[in-house]
């Protein structure tokens, strides 16, 4: 069984606030090292399930966080960017599954640290109608190379925007949001103890869980969060603006709507 992983922070029992997902500080080192193990502890459960090849791609930020010695040895990681798929480089065909830990909800839905890929930069994103964060977008990737998310870790709500789009997914709830920079934490002990037991019980159940699809072609709605912005991303080609704040473009293609997006997203981050 081949197993990939895709890692974010936010979604980290502990992890509640800016300063343990930007790129530096004691708050940051000390979320990292949450983070790794979270990580880790899926890897464990992969293994327990009979995983022979688990490869990790470290996708928040920098996407250089895990401490790498701490993971387990037969984990192989990807870390660093630019990577042309992001969240979800390194996937491909031969994965029987994907999982999902660290995850957070979309921009402006409730939720710890909620966001979609760039808390400065994007309010929402729609594909054919559907608002869809992270978590949703990451899933259509798998789903295009017919790999299934059988797992996600995080808060209640990321749960919840998952479980609507694929409600057979495996799942471990990690805290209770309060409020955006708030939560009730589960202690990180237990957190990994259910993180191996869920993966294993996922993977298990692996064959029982269809990939994530949208039908082609795909319309593809942003709305950013200044209009400087949109105006930026206007330049790239099949990109029209629908209003003051909003692009669109239709592509036939998942792989070629996410690379669409990743480009705009860092073109119009370099809009102040
Ligand atoms: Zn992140």
């Amino acid at each position: 069984m081949k197993v990939f992983i895709s890692a974010d922070i936010e979604g980290v029992s502990g992890v509640v606030h800016g300063e343990h997902t930007m790129r530096e500080g004691r708050e940051h080192d000390y979320a990292r090292m949450l983070m790794t193990k979270e990580v880790n502890a899926c890897v464990l459960g992969a293994l327990e399930a009979g995983a022979d090849k688990v490869i990790v791609n470290d996708s928040h930020g920098t996407m250089r966080n895990i401490y790498h010695e701490q993971l387990h040895e037969k984990a192989e990681l990807i870390l660093g960017a630019p990577k042309k798929l992001a969240m979800m480089e390194g996937i491909n065909h031969n994965f029987d599954a994907a999982l999902f830990v660290g995850y957070h909800t979309k921009m402006g839905s409730q939720g710890v640290l909620n966001h979609t890929f760039n808390g400065r930069v994007i309010r929402s994103i729609e594909v054919n109608g559907i608002e869809l964060g992270e978590f949703g977008l990451n899933a259509l990737v798998a789903g295009y190379f017919n790999v299934p998310v059988v797992f996600v870790s995080g808060c209640d709500l990321v749960a919840k925007e998952a479980k609507a789009l694929i409600p057979s997914i495996h799942q471990t709830i990690v805290k209770q949001t309060i409020n955006r920079t708030t939560a009730l934490n589960t202690h990180p002990v237990l957190v990994r103890e259910l993180i191996k037991e869920d993966t294993k019980t996922a993977l298990l159940a692996c064959k029982e869980i269809s990939p994530y699809r949208i039908d082609s072609p795909y319309t593809v709605k942003m709305t950013f969060l200044n209009t400087g912005q949109a105006d930026a991303v206007e330049i790239l080609p099949y990109v029209k603006k629908n209003g003051p704040l909003g692009i669109s473009f239709v592509c036939k293609d998942i792989l070629e709507c996410y690379q669409l997006i990743r480009s705009s997203i860092m073109i119009a981050g370099s809009i102040s």
